[in-house]
């Protein structure tokens, strides 16, 4: 050891081991960043004004985001108590696991999903105990019930999957709800529920009026649909008392004003919004149908992203698509994500996936 190094405080070894959060690489200005499942479109303008007419910097906001949640509650004819807001639904995962799960605890949840599911975990000193996906990269569900034991406190169920695309559908979903222990927290993960057109998939908002199951919780964000993602603001609906605990744990004041005004001005505009939604949900069909086509076996895409299964192949691939200006998301020997983004970049990743697909045995 240096002995010049100095005497840093302890850190607790859980944390000590954990890599810190890193986003994709930077991309060039005239790339295209498809590497974080951001949305495309700049913000409408009575977004802008909203931010822009937000109470003054000087003051704090309003630490309960009232109006906020009026607007979601009457929105979803449930109770004010029955939404919390967060600083993005990450911080609203965070909140609840560290409120039902701590040393000694288990938190099972599908993987490959959401990154920060591990970290979230590791953080509240939890074990993490992690799924394998289908084949068709899906959440297999009994497999999730089978992992539950005594110790289990929260299941993470991420519809649609992130990085892999597919839906879990409703009726799975409720046969799920019956065979879970009813007090296990279950987090309905719905960042990407606004571009989903299967039929069949699971609604955490129906699901909450339908099966009054005061064990689950849904969570949706402003960041992707409703393109506010710098901003950090997402909400939760469940059981008051279950999100009062998730309350008690928050880092007061996270919220700020400009990001609750938005979120009020985004549900004004909501009709617009959407229409930009399905606009990208049509590329998104539009890509992943040309993907197969070139020989990709795409899993259902039901995001704003699409799966390339690439193994062993993944970074190669990954620096195949940024020497054509295209940044992607890559998980080391599994696969490509890839975000919905600009209209011409549906062509331009169509011929990179095509001539990289090639070279795959
Ligand atoms: N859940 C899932 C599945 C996500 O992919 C993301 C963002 N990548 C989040 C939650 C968090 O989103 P935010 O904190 O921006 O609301």
């Amino acid at each position: 050891m240096d002995d010049d190094a100095p005497v840093l405080p302890r850190i607790r070894p859980e944390i000590a081991s954990l890599p810190v959060y890193r986003q994709g690489r930077q991309a060039a200005a005239d790339a295209f960043k498809l590497s974080s499942n951001e949305n495309p479109f700049e913000p409408l303008p009575g977004v802008l004004t909203a931010v822009h007419e937000a109470a003054e910097l000087n003051r704090y906001p309003d630490a309960m985001a009232t109006r906020l949640r009026e607007r979601l509650a009457a929105r979803y004819g449930v109770a004010v108590e029955a939404v919390h807001v967060g600083a993005g639904s990450v911080s609203l995962i965070a909140q609840l696991i560290l409120a039902a799960a701590g040393p000694g605890d288990e938190v099972v949840y599908a993987w490959r999903s959401f990154e920060a599911y591990p970290t979230l975990v590791a953080v509240s000193g939890a074990t993490a105990i992690e799924v394998p996906l289908t084949d068709d990269a899906r959440h297999d569900l009994p497999a999730m019930v089978a992992a539950v034991t005594e110790r289990t406190r929260v299941i993470l169920v991420c519809s649609p999957n992130n990085p892999t695309g597919p839906v879990v559908t409703h009726d799975e979903f409720a046969a799920f709800l019956d065979a879970v222990p009813r007090d296990v927290m279950v987090i309905l993960d719905e960042a990407y529920a606004e571009f989903v057109t299967a039929p069949d998939a699971v609604d955490g908002m129906r699901v909450l009026g339908l099966l009054g199951r005061p064990n689950v919780v849904a969570l949706r964000t402003f960041s992707k649909a409703f393109g506010l993602a710098a901003l950090r603001i997402g909400y939760a609906i469940g059981h008051p008392r279950v999100l009062d605990a998730a309350r008690a744990t928050m880092i007061p004041l996270s919220v700020t004003a400009q990001a609750q005004a938005a979120a009020l001005a985004s549900l004004d505009a909501e009709g617009a919004l959407l229409e930009r939604v399905a606009a990208i949900a049509e590329r998104r069909d539009r890509l992943a149908a040309g993907l197969r086509e070139a020989g990709w076996r795409i899993p259902d895409a039901q995001g704003n992203f699409v799966w390339l299964p690439a193994g062993t192949h993944t970074e190669a691939f990954a620096e195949a698509f940024a020497e054509e200006g295209i940044i992607v998301r890559a998980f080391a020997g599994d696969g490509l994500r890839v975000s919905v983004g600009e209209e011409e970049s549906v062509e331009k990743v169509l011929r990179v996936a095509a001539s990289v697909v090639r070279t795959l045995p």
